[in-house]
């Protein structure tokens, strides 16, 4: 019997544990696998550590580190450089980095939590062990379970979220891509597809509207011709869920015993699909309402912040999603650099 059950062991998990344990017993629940991600940390994520003077370790960092995003439209056959700052990092590698801040006194499962079952005054976790099945007990539940939330499915199966597959395969001779490239292209998808080098491959993924989203990532692959990149054949072919929230409306915080974080919560930008920041955000903030009398009345209040930035991130998306919206930025060459 613990105060606090953690569902999950990404950047939400771990922050909420690291945060949690100083003042409640907590076990958290979580699944070791690898989870497919660009793997690029944004300027949001590089302010978290910052302000918590955490400097990450080298081993964590892969080559090339990128100071730019190139964006480029298929169907409108544009192609411009933005500068930006991204950390370039090893995923599975950072997930563990962050896990290592969890202090011994939490209890770590590395297991699947298969059943959630709410009692009167505690909730029930199951997982399977060598063929047994065992259960944790705890009085708070945390989902920090990601795109696929068991906990959002059990507690809030009505609370709906847009939400869209993404697939992404590995090329290890790709021709005249980019070390970075974010790729519009309204004839496969209404949300975008992407290009991140990591040491000698090249990475290609995009989010696509669950029907034929394979049929239209391959179509998109073979329209990125036009553009002169040729990415060969695939090493790897990796698929999951991403959330893109259409308001904030569609993020869902808790009920009072229940509470959700990270991705799980909604919390990610529909503009860019960054979501490490605001994982490692809406932990703390969950952490600090935790202390306090009203718990989700205070993670509402810790995450004013957070939200309204998703809500900045809706306004945005017209105008980096309508195809002449976009035609009109690119074209002016606004903030873009000179390709040399
Ligand atoms: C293809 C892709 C590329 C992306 N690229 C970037 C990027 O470059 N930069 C960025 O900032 N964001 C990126 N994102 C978004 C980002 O990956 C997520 O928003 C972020 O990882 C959310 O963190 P989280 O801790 O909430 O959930 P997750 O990182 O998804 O972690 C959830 C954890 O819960 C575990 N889990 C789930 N269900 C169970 C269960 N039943 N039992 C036990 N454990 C369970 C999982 O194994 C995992 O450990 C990308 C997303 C995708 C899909």
């Amino acid at each position: 019997m613990f105060d606090i059950i953690i569902i999950g062991g990404g950047p939400a998990g771990a922050i909420l544990a690291k945060e949690a344990a100083k003042n409640f017993s907590v076990a958290m629940i979580y699944e070791d696998s690898k989870k497919p991600c660009g793997g690029l940390l944004s300027d949001d994520a590089q302010r978290f550590f910052a302000e918590r003077t955490m400097a990450l370790p080298k081993e964590l960092l892969v080559d090339p580190q990128i100071f730019a995003v190139d964006t480029i439209d298929v169907g409108q056959n544009l192609w411009r450089r933005y500068q930006r700052s991204y950390i370039n990092i090893d995923r599975k590698k950072f997930d563990a980095w962050l896990r290592s801040f969890v202090p011994e006194n939490v209890v770590k499962i590395e297991n699947h939590a298969s059943k959630i079952v709410r009692m009167e005054d505690r909730f029930a976790v199951s997982y399977n062990e060598n063929g047994e099945e065992k259960t944790v007990y705890g009085k708070y539940l945390v989902g920090a379970d990601g795109a696929n939330s068991l906990v959002r499915r059990t507690f809030f199966p009505n609370k709906k979220i847009r939400h869209y597959v993404s697939v992404q395969q590995s090329f290890e001779n790709a021709e005249n891509a980019p070390f970075y490239a974010c790729i519009f292209d309204k004839e496969t998808t209404d949300c975008c597809a992407w290009i991140v080098t990591k040491e000698n491959e090249t990475i290609f993924g995009g989010a696509f509207v669950p029907k034929d989203c394979r049929e239209n990532f391959e179509k998109l692959k073979t329209r990125l011709k036009s553009q002169g990149i040729i990415l060969g054949k695939e090493k790897e072919t990796e698929g999951c869920i991403v959330l893109r929230p259409k308001s904030t409306r569609e993020i869902i915080l808790g009920d009072g015993k229940v509470f959700l974080i990270g991705e799980a919560a909604g919390f990610i930008s529909p503009s860019s699909l960054e979501g490490i920041s605001k994982a490692m955000y809406s932990a703390e903030a969950l952490a600090d309402a935790l202390n306090t009398e009203k718990p989700l009345k205070e993670y509402k209040k810790n995450t004013r912040k957070l939200r309204f930035g998703i809500f900045l991130k809706t306004v945005k998306c017209p105008f980096m999603y309508a195809p002449f919206l976009r035609k009109l930025v690119m074209k002016s060459g606004l903030t873009a650099i000179d390709i040399k």
